[in-house]
């Protein structure tokens, strides 16, 4: 009696608190790691039998409530790293869901491969991009994540494998990439990887004296940049009101580096261990002094300026370097303090976009929270379901919480989120910690939800897989 009731998952899966990237939202969950893929059927099977809710976790990057289930069970898949084939001539690679973007380029850049896309931070799993269907800063001409897949499989609730493609299952494909891990777990991926002559970018700054310039200039650059991304300094206001700095790179022809195949060893590709004489791993506890309403608002002008007399710079980066800033400070999250911070990233079409996000702007202003962060990106909308990308433009911003600003901070978001469904626009569930499910709707529209709940309805019948944020966003999808 004893040793069966101690196979249950309700005796093996022991409680812990889980937070999100940000920190400002957490949950109590059942959590287990299963480390090969028959081991996670098994206890999805399990977690049916004894009604336990279940939401899959990659690195756990996901800014608010994607990879928690309060009450439920969380299955980490990080364990599920074998790598199945590398294969450089056709630059395909195949592995479980649990390698990283790290462990990805690691193994392919030396053949002289880098990922299609990649998201600001390498830490994140390739099931967890896929589960976002992550996008980059060249969103505009690579499409997300899901575009460069050639194969998923995909393990349901049932137990049944699905090998899924654009032409085979393709309604699943579509569906699974970007749906949350709400139909079921990616459990392998076959990913096609793009050619690069070297281990360079050559990068070029420009800098906009306010929103006008900040498109304009973006625009100009767009037709001719591999990858394209705007910094906006938030605290700017009256003819400044947008201005910041914007960064377009392109790959460099092997014939313009002096070093083509010594710039691929990965060696050349790491981040520097120290910043301005500080080890890396410090600088969030300097970075915290200046987490703050002054702080923030003084670094951004020295930022500013900083951009402005480097107007026109034009330098050599290693692909890590760019893409990966954000990881430049490792838990530089912990800089927010204890209430940490949340990240809201608004996509609007481009007929509006202009004085949408200048209306953002002011609002932040207006109501006494001028985002932290600004980031400004280009996108194009793409065929899978629960896609986040519009025709038009993007921008993600920080906010620090703390117990005094939670509640007014929170009304910040609604009235925000009301001018961004106002102007016909969207919201990126990655990054997402505060939206309803009426907004989710509104910005989505019935049609896609409708589409969503129709493939949840088949593959996922019983409503086994359930988490924080698609029990939140996906309300009127999932009701039976
Ligand atoms: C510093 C930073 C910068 C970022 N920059 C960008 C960016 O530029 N562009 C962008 O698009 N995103 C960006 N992100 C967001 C991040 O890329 C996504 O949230 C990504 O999904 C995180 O992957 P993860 O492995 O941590 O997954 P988690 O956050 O743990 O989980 C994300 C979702 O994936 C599901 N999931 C995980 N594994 C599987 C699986 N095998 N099968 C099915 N479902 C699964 C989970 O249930 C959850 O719904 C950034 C995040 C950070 C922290």
């Amino acid at each position: 009696m004893r040793r069966a009731a101690s196979s249950t998952l309700r005796a093996r899966a022991p409680w812990q608190v889980l937070d999100s990237f940000g920190r400002a939202v957490n949950a109590s969950c059942r959590y287990a790691a299963p480390r090969t893929v028959d081991e996670l059927a098994a206890t999805v099977a399990r977690a049916h039998d004894e009604g336990i809710r279940v939401a899959f976790r990659g690195a756990g990057r996901s800014y608010g409530d994607a990879s928690l289930n309060a009450g439920g069970l969380i299955l980490d898949l990080q364990g599920l790293r074998k790598v199945h084939s590398w294969d450089p001539a056709a630059g395909v690679f195949e592995c479980e869901p649990g390698v990283t973007i790290e462990g990805l380029w690691r193994r392919t850049i030396e053949d002289g491969y880098w990922p299609h896309v990649v998201p600001g931070t390498m830490r994140p799993t390739l099931g967890g991009c896929l589960a976002m269907n992550v996008h980059g800063k060249n969103n505009y001409r690579a499409g997300p994540f899901g575009e460069h897949v050639q194969e998923i499989d995909l393990l349901t609730p049932r137990g049944e494998v699905l090998t899924c493609s654009p032409a085979q299952n393709a309604d699943v494909f579509h569906g699974a990439i970007g749906g949350l891990g709400m139909l079921g777990a990616i459990t392998r991926v076959k990913l096609k990887m793009k050619k690069v002559e070297c281990g360079n970018l050559r990068v070029d700054a420009r800098v906009g004296r306010n929103l006008d310039e900040m498109f304009e200039r973006f625009e100009e650059l767009i037709p001719h940049s591999d990858y394209c991304v705007g910094w906006v300094d938030c605290f700017a206001q009256g003819s400044g009101l947008g201005r910041g700095q914007i960064h377009a790179a392109n790959y460099l022809h092997g014939d313009e580096d002096p070093d083509p195949e010594g710039s691929l060893h990965v060696e050349r590709q790491g981040l520097p261990p120290r910043i301005l004489g500080f080890p890396r791993s410090r600088i969030w506890q300097v970075m915290q002094f200046f987490v703050n309403d002054l702080g923030v608002s003084m670094v951004n002008l020295a930022k500013y300026w900083a951009s402005y007399f480097g107007d026109g710079d034009s330098y050599v980066q290693s692909h890590v370097a760019f893409a990966f800033l954000l990881d430049y400070v490792p838990d530089w999250r912990l800089a927010y303090g204890p209430g940490g911070f949340v990240q809201y990233q608004v996509f609007i079409p481009k007929e509006t976009a202009k004085a949408t996000l200048r209306e953002i702007l002011a609002l932040g202003h207006r109501n006494g929270f001028p985002s932290y962060l600004g980031v400004l990106k280009r996108h194009r909308p793409d065929a899978f379901v629960l896609s986040h990308a519009v025709d038009g433009w993007s921008l993600a911003m920080d906010y620090k919480v703390t117990d005094g600003t939670r509640a007014a901070l929170w009304k910040h978001f609604a009235e925000l989120t009301q001018v961004v469904l106002g102007a016909g626009g969207r919201f990126y569930f990655a990054k997402d910690a505060v939206l309803t499910a009426e907004d989710a709707l509104r910005a989505y529209g019935t049609e896609r939800f409708e589409r969503f709940a129709a493939l949840k309805r088949r593959l996922d019948p019983d409503f086994a897989l359930r988490s924080d944020l698609a029990d939140r966003v996906l309300g009127p999808a999932f009701a039976r």
